[in-house]
């Protein structure tokens, strides 16, 4: 089910963080990079893809060296809504401290988003203010949650 992790690790009485609706895509594919300063600073970066935005931790944050490839760390899909997110997540609950929106806009997959998830292998182009330009999130071989980001 959709966002169902999500849902589940978190307390909407407590956070101000968004329950989330699927939302079939619109036209333009958004996505955020939102720093998180939790127990440890990571940049959480998410592409909308299949309704939700798909989400990938990265503790150095992108980089605009190409020669610097920066592990993504798959973790659980957000709603849409949650490009929108900045705020405090209260101490006790998941993902605790500040969330800032560090950059947004909107991306262009090179091909089928959904079956360039599945492959492990996403090439897009990103429209934001401070990223731009051509990108890449791939897959380690046989591994399900360690990707790699980089400019090209
Ligand atoms: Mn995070």
């Amino acid at each position: 089910v959709l966002l169902e992790a999500y849902r589940k690790k978190r307390n909407f009485q407590k956070t101000s963080e968004p329950e989330g609706k699927v939302i079939q895509a619109k036209k333009n594919l958004i996505f955020v990079v939102q720093e998180h300063h939790a127990t440890h600073l990571h940049y959480d970066f998410r592409l909308s893809i299949g309704g939700v935005l798909k989400s990938w931790a990265v503790p150095k944050g992108p980089s605009f060296n190409p020669k610097e490839k920066r592990l993504a760390v798959l973790t659980e899909d957000h709603p849409l809504e949650y490009a929108a997110f900045e705020g405090e997540i209260p101490a006790g609950e998941y993902g605790a401290g500040k969330v800032i929106i560090w950059d947004h806009g909107t991306w262009e997959p090179k091909k089928d988003p959904n079956k360039a998830f599945q492959e492990g292998k996403i090439h897009f182009v990103l429209h934001g203010k401070k990223l731009t330009g051509e990108w890449v999130l791939l897959r380690f071989k046989d591994q399900e949650k360690n990707w790699l980001l980089f400019k090209l």
